[in-house]
């Protein structure tokens, strides 16, 4: 039975009646994509396509104009050494996990997928790119126990001004992940906010991950599920693609990088291939290729003295 995929795709909402704002995030095809380029084992699959669901609700709650990443990075013994997540403000999601095979069979079968079992210590950077002419943002926290979604959780509770809770489930049909916010009170009245934010997070932890992965259900019908009785309003949905943005132009930057004896041994060797980490696609350069590399970085370095 091949199994309905989730569209790619996010939906606002907001709860008038709750002074709550939200996302739905459903992602499908693009992270099968990601995922099938890889062919990675069933742990790594999970919490990469963890990595990627975070990557992709927190990206939608902010106003960029560029990338916005996410890398889980291990100095700890665990076998997951990193996770790579990233989206352009276009929609374009890509992502990889480096991991050590050996220390992942190690751990047998019925791997549980948090964060303390494979990758241990570390730390986990949220990162938004805008280009040359603009800081980028940055946030770090500490790996902690606990799935990779309570280490987003905890940042976000310690860091963000306004309260924040999410749900996120992923399956054979995608991922799915359902966020709130807290708007500001302008009632004055502290205890009924208070009470109105329990209500909503009380709601969300009702939903079933069925609901969430049911590719039948649309996406605006999980917030009427919830919040119906509250008045909910959804919004414009955006779309979501697989998208890598390397290319041969990027690479031959890379190499030319690289210092001269490594690209001798390169063209000793007959030439090289480059495989992306994020889609797996090889870039074959010849000796020849090299060569006229070397001597471009020659002269260009001659041309700086
Ligand atoms: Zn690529």
């Amino acid at each position: 039975m091949t199994v309905q995929l989730l569209e790619d795709r996010i939906l606002p909402f907001q709860v008038e009646g709750l002074d709550v704002r939200g996302r739905v995030i459903r992602l499908g095809k693009s992270v099968k994509k990601i995922l099938d380029a890889h062919q990675y084992p069933q742990p790594v699959a999970d919490i990469l396509s963890e990595a990627m669901g975070l990557t992709v609700a927190l990206a939608s709650g902010l106003k960029y104009d560029g990338i916005f990443s996410l890398q889980a990075i291990s100095e700890g013994d665990g076998p997951v050494k990193a996770l790579v997540s990233d989206i352009t403000s276009e929609g374009g999601l890509r992502g990889y996990a480096g991991f050590d095979a050996d220390k992942l069979a190690a751990l047998g079968d019925n791997v549980d997928v948090s964060v303390d079992t494979l990758l241990g210590t570390g730390r986990l950077a949220f990162t938004v790119d805008q280009g040359k002419h603009m800081q980028p943002y940055q946030g770090i926290t500490a790996l902690e126990a606990g799935t990779l979604s309570d280490c987003a959780h905890r940042y976000f509770q310690t860091s963000e001004q306004l309260d924040s809770d999410f749900k996120i489930a992923h399956g054979p049909s995608g991922i799915c992940v359902v966020m709130i916010q807290r708007l500001p009170d302008e009632s004055g009245d502290e205890e009924a906010a208070k009470e109105k934010w329990n209500h909503a997070t009380i709601m969300l932890k009702s939903l079933t991950e069925e609901e969430m992965l049911d590719a039948s259900l649309g996406l605006a019908d999980l917030p009427y599920r919830l919040f119906h009785e509250d008045g909910v309003r959804v919004y414009e949905t955006s779309t979501v693609h697989q998208e890598c943005r390397c290319s041969e132009e990027r690479l031959i930057n890379t190499l030319k990088g690289f210092p001269m004896p490594e690209l001798n041994d390169m063209i000793d060797e007959g030439g090289t291939t480059v495989t992306c980490h994020f889609c797996s696609t090889d870039y074959k350069f010849s000796a020849e290729r090299l060569a006229e590399l070397r001597d471009e970085k020659e002269a260009e370095e001659a041309l700086k003295h």
